[in-house]
Order: C-alpha cells, then sequence, then structure tokens
C-alpha cells in the first residue's frame, strides 16, 4: 500500500543541526529557502552574481557562489533547471562533496536519467513538491503545505530517509502529506503528464478547427480556455472528483463529453501513450533532449517559434486587453 507521511512522522531538529544550502534561486529554490529558514534552519544560498543572487541577498540571506556553497553546506539542495544540473554538478558541486553529505534533489529525472552521478559516499534524496514554488511559499504562509513525492536514490548514512522526511517537514510538505516513492517513479509520471495530457496543443487544435470554420477568434478563445471556466473546474474536480463535478456542468455538456471523447481520445492514442512512455523509461527522450539542451536548444527554438505567432496568441491578447477575465481582475 502506498505510504504516506505527516508532519508527526517527521523530525525537524536532523535538518535543523546542519548546514543548507540551497542552490539556485529561481522558483523552488526561493520557496524552499524562506520556508526552511521560517522553520528555524541554517541557510546558505548558492548563486551565480546576477539578479537572484541579488535577490537572495535582499531576502537577508548568505550568498555565496555555488561551488562555496556546496563545500560549505552538509544539506546541499539542487534547485537549478533540470537542463543545468549536469554541467553544474560536473564544475561546482562535485568538488565540494565530501563522505557522509547529502545531496537532495526536487525532481527524480537528472538522477535517474544519469546525467547526473552523484559519489557513491554521500546519500542522494528527492523531496519533489507537486506544486510551483510560488505555491509552496503561498501555502506555507497560509499555514498550509504542497503535497510531495520523496524518494531515496543512495542510503549512504542509513538515515537517508529520515533527512528527506525532515527537509520535506522544513519546507511545510509534510503539513499536506508526503507519498513514498522512487526517482524513477517521479521522474516517469512527470515527465509523461507533461508530454501526453496535451492540453495546449488540443487547445491550439481546437482554436484552428473552429476558426478555420469561420467562428469569431474571441467567441472561440474564450470558450475554450480565456473566460478562466478551467480553473473554477480544476477546483470542483478536486473537491468532488474528476467525475464528481460533471454534475456542475449541464446534461448536454455531459452527454456530449462521454460520447465524442472516446473517438478523440480512441486506442491509437493509447497506442502512442505508451511509445512515449517507452521513450521516458529507456532514457531515450532524455538522450534526444540533452542533445538540444548542448547544442544550444535548437529543437526548442524552433517549435517555441513555430507557436508565437499564430491566430490564438492574438486572440488572447485582444481578450487580455478588452474583457476583464474574472481571475485575474
Ligand atoms: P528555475 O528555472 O526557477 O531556476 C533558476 C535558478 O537556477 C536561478 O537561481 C538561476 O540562476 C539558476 N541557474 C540557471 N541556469 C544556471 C546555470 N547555467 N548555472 C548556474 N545557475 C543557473 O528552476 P526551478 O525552480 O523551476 O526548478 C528547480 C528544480 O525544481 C528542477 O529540478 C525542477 O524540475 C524542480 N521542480 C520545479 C518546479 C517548479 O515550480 N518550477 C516544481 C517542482 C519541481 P541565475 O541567477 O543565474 O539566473
Amino acid at each position: 500500500m502506498t505510504e504516506i507521511f505527516y508532519d508527526s512522522d517527521a523530525d525537524l531538529s536532523i535538518i535543523k543541526e546542519k548546514v543548507v544550502a540551497i542552490l539556485g534561486y529561481g522558483n523552488q529554490g526561493r520557496a524552499q529557502a524562506l520556508n526552511m529558514r521560517d522553520n528555524g534552519c541554517r541557510v546558505l544560498v548558492g548563486n551565480k552574481k546576477d539578479e537572484h543572487y541579488d535577490k537572495a541577498r535582499r531576502d537577508g540571506f548568505e550568498v555565496l557562489e555555488i561551488s562555496d556553497a556546496a563545500r560549505e553546506a552538509e544539506v546541499i539542495c539542487v534547485l537549478l533547471p533540470d537542463e543545468v544540473q549536469p554541467s553544474v554538478f560536473k564544475k561546482d558541486i562535485l568538488s565540494g562533496l565530501s563522505r557522509g553529505k547529502l545531496l537532495d534533489f526536487a525532481s527524480g529525472f537528472t538522477v535517474f536519467s544519469r546525467v547526473v552521478v552523484p559519489p557513491k559516499d554521500v546519500d542522494v534524496v528527492m523531496v519533489a513538491p507537486k506544486m510551483i514554488g510560488e505555491g509552496v511559499r503561498d501555502l506555507y504562509l497560509r499555514g498550509l503545505g504542497a503535497p510531495a513525492v520523496l524518494g531515496v536514490h543512495r542510503d549512504f548514512s542509513g538515515n537517508a530517509w529520515n533527512m528527506a522526511l525532515g527537509i520535506a517537514k522544513a519546507i511545510g510538505c509534510t503539513r499536506a502529506g508526503v507519498v513514498k516513492s522512487t526517482f524513477e517513479e517521479e521522474a516517469v509520471t512527470d515527465l509523461f503528464n507533461e508530454q501526453t495530457v496535451a492540453f495546449l496543443l488540443l487547445l491550439k487544435t481546437a482554436f484552428e478547427i473552429l476558426t478555420e470554420a469561420g467562428y469569431d477568434p474571441i467567441v472561440t478563445q474564450l470558450e475554450l480556455y480565456g473566460s478562466g471556466e478551467w480553473l473554477e473546474v480544476i477546483k470542483a474536480m478536486l473537491k468532488y472528483g474528476i467525475f464528481g463535478q460533471g454534475r456542475l456542468h449541464s446534461t448536454t455538456s455531459q452527454y456530449g463529453q462521454l460520447s465524442r471523447g472516446p473517438r478523440i481520445v480512441n486506442q491509437d492514442v493509447k497506442k502512442e501513450m505508451r511509445k512515449i512512455l517507452e521513450e521516458i523509461r529507456s532514457g531515450g527522450f532524455a538522450e534526444e533532449w540533452f542533445r538540444d539542451v548542448e547544442a544550444g536548444y535548437p529543437e526548442l527554438t524552433k517549435r517555441r517559434n513555430s507557436m508565437i505567432n499564430n491566430a490564438l496568441v492574438k486572440a488572447e491578447q485582444e481578450v487580455r486587453e478588452r474583457i476583464r477575465i474574472p481571475p485575474l481582475s
């Protein structure tokens, strides 16, 4: 049975007695550093000397170069973007690691894909909040927490799991509940979700079909997502369940979705999703992506560019200018 842990299962004092380095003061870095400090932990920040460095200083942290922070600290939280972790790990982190230190990741991807290979004599854990950084901080300030998925890649000290739980408590996640998992499970489910629950492309395709058929771009964009109705639907899904929330919609909507949906999400889609799962599990996706990273992102740039100048983007600009969208106003 899936094991879930809460505040009362975690010991914060084992983190408080160590020096913690937060490497990268971005989305997760800032939120986790602030939450840990509010919980009484001794936190250093490691960052290049630029705007995130200045921001950490303004927030009152001692900020060092990444290599110095990794050398000083006993608990090292690698909160850098996944694609920069391999090079920064080799260049700035590895030399600061010594026997018995602990490395913590907020995602299982780089270790599971073996593009980051930690030495054998350190603990390697994952505390992966299932929440954007802003949410991790915001929930904490409201006395709540973001759920997280935890794993141990290497237990050198014999205490790695307890340390992972302690970190999760320090950032507020055990308030909600944290799930025992593995680096592989977190990485595979995370990438699979990003790659196959292809909501954005589905919306873009629906927009193209409706406007090509002569329907007004503004009406279409508002209908598809521009009104913010999806925010309410997601809230209702969390409250009443994925199908339980159906009763908030008209019966026409329910009948249409349940009768037409299977023609879109059909066996071919399932077959393709399984192929994508295999590419993730085999490391094929990671290999392709890191090839693009090393080449300076030519594929990503080409694909991004193909998305920026289209009729949907123009329609959404117009909606933003002319309509007061409830969640934003
Ligand atoms: P960000 O993109 O917000 O990280 C930005 C930070 O990384 C900045 O401090 C930046 O420093 C530093 N950085 C970027 N490139 C380099 C580089 N080449 N060398 C040194 N430092 C660099 O990362 P996230 O917080 O989004 O992600 C961090 C980890 O958390 C990842 O493993 C991600 O998968 C995981 N995660 C992220 C979530 C999210 O909310 N985004 C949710 C859950 C997990 P600089 O000042 O130089 O810009």
